[in-house]
Order: structure tokens, then sequence, then C-alpha cells
């Protein structure tokens, strides 16, 4: 797929340098899904200098807070974030790496209390970075999530 214009925005967020192939991914991480009331357009497989290709998401009249587009930063790391306010730039910045994450991942292990059919605890996650890797753990027991986009509530 190749989407070579997308409209400009008034008003909302402007999601740059997402890896190819993970704008849905992205838009998970938001909470915007289906059925939203947002406007939401994307540009997938764009050509960049930076990456080869990228995606672009546009998130129309919804605020957006850094702390969750933060989140963004476990799967597109180099995400850069520009906040529109009629028409112009009023906000650049590069996503960077929460040092925990709530109610965004579920954990793996299944004997975990976070899991647990009657009083499950809420799930919490540690970020970690190694090298090119971010790495989730389990603040309860340990369980150390890799593949996060397989695992987000
Ligand atoms: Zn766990």
């Amino acid at each position: 797929m190749n989407v070579l214009t997308i409209s400009k925005i008034r008003d909302g967020t402007v999601i740059d340098h997402i890896p190819s192939g993970k704008a849905l991914e992205v838009l998970k991480i938001l909470g915007i899904k289906r059925g939203s009331r947002e406007r939401v357009s994307m540009a997938m497989n764009v050509e960049s200098q930076k990456m080869g290709r990228k995606d672009i998401v546009k998130v129309e009249g919804k605020f957006i807070s850094e702390e969750e587009l933060n989140r963004i930063s476990l799967i597109a790391p180099e995400a850069t974030i520009n906040i529109i306010e009629n028409f112009e730039i009023k906000r650049k910045f590069r996503v960077s790496i929460p040092e925990s994450v709530e109610k965004l991942l579920r954990c793996p292990n299944m004997s975990c209390i976070s899991n647990d059919n009657k009083e499950p605890a809420t799930p919490i996650f540690r970020i970690e970075k190694t090298d090119n890797q971010v790495v989730a753990v389990c603040v309860y027991c340990g369980k150390k999530v890799y593949e996060i986009e397989e695992y987000l509530v």
C-alpha cells in the first residue's frame, strides 16, 4: 500500500518515523480503535531518508498526553511527535522510553497474579532497554516480554 498524500490537520497530533508496518499497533497503543470518533489518517511505507520506509499517523481532534505518546516508543523508538494547533506545529519532540507502563500489556505467565481470575492485580511492567531491544519486565513475576506488540491489552 502506498498512500502519498494525507491532508493537513488543524488541531491534533502527527506521529512520524514509525517503523514501516507498525502504524496500526501505534493506534492500538494509543487506544484508538475502529469506531473511534477521532479522525485518523495514515501513510504507510513512505520513503524516508533516515529509515528507508516509514509510517506516519495523524490523529485529529484528540488530545494525547506526552505520557501516552511515550508508550509508542516501545514499538517505535525513533518516533517523532508534532503537536499541531491551528495548522501550525506548536511543539515537536521525540518519544522517550517510559520507566514503567500500567494497563498496557498482559503478562504471558498465566500463574502471575496479574492474570488471577478473581482479583487480578493491575498489570505493571518495568521497561528496560538493552542495546537495540526494548524489554518489558513484569513487576510481579519478573517475566520478560520481548514481543511487545503481541501482549498489548
Ligand atoms: Zn507477571
